[in-house]
């Protein structure tokens, strides 16, 4: 089963390293450089997670994730806010605007996958070996 990530981000080279990292890890992306646009693609075409810029052009990532979760499309799926915002406060703003997780940038690319697979559903995470019981 291929697991469609969708990622919004401005910044272009954020936006090619998350994807090629991704991809590596055999999701399919689907991207947008801001959010009505992002928001757009749930609709047509939901996703098994999102991954919300904050500083985003015309409408910011809080916006995003409230606009998101109130659409039948975007009420369930994992939004997972990857932020430059370092600021205290900033993983509880995101929590509290509907976001399921917050990563912060730079990314660790040996460990972000793993970081937004924790917030995929257990029976569809990738790479993933069988649960075996004694
Ligand atoms: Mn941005």
């Amino acid at each position: 089963m291929i697991l469609t990530i969708l990622v919004i981000e401005d910044h272009d080279q954020n936006r090619y390293l998350l994807q090629y990292l991704l991809e590596k890890h055999g999701f399919e992306v689907v991207a947008a450089a801001d959010g009505p646009r992002g928001i757009e693609m749930a609709r047509t075409r939901p996703p098994d997670l999102v991954l919300l810029d904050i500083q985003l052009p015309s409408m910011n990532g809080y916006e995003v994730a409230q606009e998101l979760r109130r659409i039948p499309q975007g009420r369930d799926v994992p939004i997972v806010a990857v932020t430059s915002y370092a600021m205290k406060g900033d993983r509880e703003k995101a929590l509290a605007a509907g976001c399921d997780g917050h990563i912060e940038k730079p990314i660790d690319t040996a460990t972000f996958v793993e970081q937004i697979t924790r917030h995929l559903p257990p029976s569809s995470r990738p790479e993933e070996a069988p649960e075996s019981r004694p």
